[in-house]
């Protein structure tokens, strides 16, 4: 067998560390040591260093993405009934926070080579009621992000970037300026989720802005709604990014170009063997580049032709091989979403995506020994 008995894992979190295990135990011993497990310096020192990385002025951490996505929506002080534009095809947390607040998501669809959110389908969903949107940047690439940040200037809308799935990617504006992922709308949110990108060991996340303002206001809801303690001007929440957390993310965050660049060589290679094996694309669709953005590969995700999704699925998991679906249902055909949101158009490649997409394993410790035999597998089921 070609992968020698190691199990094959979607991402192998263990492998990671254990190139970094020395440098990682000694910045958690420093924080169990120091006992400040709350707000301990770690915490200011990891965002300073990620702005500094993002070219972005604040990074305001906080528990987990979800909680940043609802925090910005508060942030920005919208109302019930205001309508927040949000693609179908994305995690739940995306539209869930909209309808946490009492706003209504408005949902629109995707563009089918890229997964992404488009103008195209922005525009649809516009009314008197929009107030914001929230672009998620999917499987680790930029949305096409200089066309909604003009319809947003022109309609006055926020733009929350979801930027959970794509931190280190970079977009090209058309006068050449190169902006990371998360800074360019409004307000931008990332999660630190064990397997994103820059993933910490427990739960994290951190919102980030260019505005002063803003910025304040933020770090003011993620305490409690106050600026000073015991002084609450707002109604916020308690959303924190522990010390430990912190400690390991500032660890990590020096290595992440070279993750992506991992993922990035892991991606091109199962492109090049599957484009070999497969070069009419009958059987199955390849991940597309979108050209105003780098990749960084948070997933690497065929359209699988035919209706035979799960059928592969089934054969490579029999031979050892986890792939998994994101996302086998889209938002509209969420029960939650019943009543809370609503559609601005026909949903279909939502829907055609969510019945065909497979992820193969892609993360920062995969070697070409253990694609081959995943490639292997793949031609396998197709020549049965
Ligand atoms: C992971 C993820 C989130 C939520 O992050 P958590 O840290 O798990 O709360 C939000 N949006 C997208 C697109 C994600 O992939």
């Amino acid at each position: 067998m070609a992968n020698s008995g190691k199990r094959i894992q979607m991402v192998d979190l263990g492998g990671q560390y254990l190139k970094i295990k020395n440098e990682i135990d000694a910045a958690i011993s420093n924080v169990l040591e120091s006992c400040a497990f709350i707000n301990g310096p770690q915490v200011k020192q990891f965002a300073a260093h990620l702005a500094e990385y993002l070219g972005v002025k604040h990074v305001i951490p906080c528990a987990n993405g979800t909680d940043a996505l609802q925090i910005s929506l508060m942030a920005l002080e919208l109302k019930p009934g205001d309508e927040v534009i949000v693609p179908a095809f994305t995690y739940v947390a995306t539209a869930e926070v909209i309808g946490l607040l009492g706003l209504t998501p408005v949902m629109v669809d995707v563009d089918y080579s890229t997964f992404n959110t488009t103008l195209k389908n922005i525009e649809k969903a516009l009314t008197s009621k929009t107030k914001a949107i929230v672009p998620v940047h999917l499987f680790g690439q930029s949305c096409d992000m200089e066309p909604i940040l003009n319809f947003a200037r022109e309609h006055s809308l926020h733009v929350v970037e979801d930027n959970a799935q794509a931190l280190g990617a970079e977009y090209t504006f058309s006068n050449g300026v190169k902006c990371k992922t998360g800074t360019m709308g409004t307000i931008g949110c990332t999660s630190f989720f064990p397997s994103k990108n820059l993933g910490c060991y427990g739960d994290g996340g951190a919102i980030m802005t260019n505005d002063d303002a803003l910025a304040q206001r933020l770090t003011m809801i993620a305490n409690h709604g106050q600026k000073v303690k015991y002084h609450h001007s707002v109604i916020g929440c308690n959303s924190r990014l522990d010390t430990i957390q912190a400690a390991i993310l500032d660890v990590k965050l020096k290595y992440l170009d070279n993750y992506c660049m991992a993922r990035r060589t892991a991606a091109q290679y199962y492109t090049s063997k599957l484009q070999e094996f497969d070069p009419q694309q009958r059987y199955f669709e390849l991940p597309q580049v979108a050209p105003n953005s780098t990749h960084v590969y948070h997933q690497y995700t065929l359209k699988i032709k035919g209706g035979m999704r799960d059928a592969l699925k089934e054969h490579l998991a029999g031979h050892g091989v986890p792939c998994m679906v994101y996302y086998p249902l889209p938002l509209q055909a969420q029960e939650a979403f019943e009543g809370i949101a609503v559609a601005a158009e026909k949903l279909d490649i939502a829907e055609k995506l969510s019945e065909s997409v497979l992820s193969l394993p892609i993360h920062t410790e995969l070697d070409y020994e253990t694609q081959d035999f995943i490639i292997e597998r793949i031609k396998e089921f197709y020549s049965k």
